[in-house]
């Protein structure tokens, strides 16, 4: 267990910075579970002696501290776990991790600093934080979190594009396939629904395809409203009247049908 007390702000910019993945085994965390990793690690605080002998030894700069963003990764409960079992040893690899969150430690500081300013975003964060990590989050909490999902599309690295936005293990958002290129989703959905027009319907009502031609048109357009605009169940989003108010609030403002 880390005595230092992230906050919601520095947790996303950990995670964000580095590619949302644990930087141990390389694989996608998502963000409510996380653990933020200790480089160099943070009981050594209580041994001031081996401490100095530890920076010296991996060339850090006089002024490191072991709890900043020189020294925070994200990681995978299971590597974090491993890790903090393990004798911790100064070695060149741990040096040049190091120099990566070193190089990327300005840019996680102004990521945070974004997230406290955009007060939606703040309040996603705080709300995800406090959310029940046990249970599925409820439409309300999903619903509160998309601005969170709009922030990450836009923050995130270039070559994450294609991968879904991991908010909690229950709630994952297949950010580029929700309303477009999702035939095969939708069909597999239950129900599906217009966050424009908010019928909620069957996916078999669908007739009209976009993206390709009528037949093979990847992107299905709505069969009431006819906006290119719609949801299935499968794609991880609740497909409730709500939750489609607050989409509709979100991606279309004050635009009425
Ligand atoms: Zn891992
Ligand atoms: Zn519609």
């Amino acid at each position: 267990m880390s005595r230092y007390k992230f906050s919601p702000a520095e947790r996303f910019a950990v995670y964000e910075t580095h590619g949302e993945k644990c930087y141990l085994c390389g694989k996608p965390i998502d963000l409510k579970t996380f653990e933020v990793d200790h480089i160099i690690p943070e009981k050594l605080l209580d041994d001031s002696s081996r401490l100095k002998e530890v920076c010296d030894a991996l060339g850090r700069p006089a002024d490191f501290s072991v709890n900043s963003y020189a020294n925070w990764m994200p990681a995978c409960r299971p590597c974090n776990g491993k890790k903090q079992a393990a004798v911790f040893e100064p070695t060149p690899i741990i040096q040049v991790i190091l120099q990566t969150a070193a190089t990327r430690s300005e840019r996680a500081a102004s990521l945070a600093q974004k997230t406290v300013k955009k007060a939606e975003i703040a309040k996603a964060l705080n709300l995800l934080e406090r959310a029940n990590e046990f249970g599925e989050l409820d439409d309300i909490v999903k619903a509160a979190l998309l601005p969170l999902v709009d922030f990450q599309l836009s923050e995130r690295a270039a070559d994450l594009a294609d991968e879904p936005i991991r908010l909690s293990p229950s709630f994952v958002v297949h950010a580029h396939r929700h309303s477009s290129h999702h035939r095969e989703q939708l069909l597999a959905s239950e129900l599906c629904g217009c966050f424009f027009c908010l019928k909620v319907f069957s996916p078999s009502l669908i007739t009209a395809w976009t993206d390709g031609s009528r037949s093979t048109g990847v992107t299905a357009l709505c069969p009431f409203c006819g906006i290119d605009s719609i949801i299935g169940s499968k794609s991880g989003y609740p497909v409730t009247t709500a939750f489609l108010q607050e989409m509709k609030a979100h991606w279309f403002g004050g635009l009425t049908p």
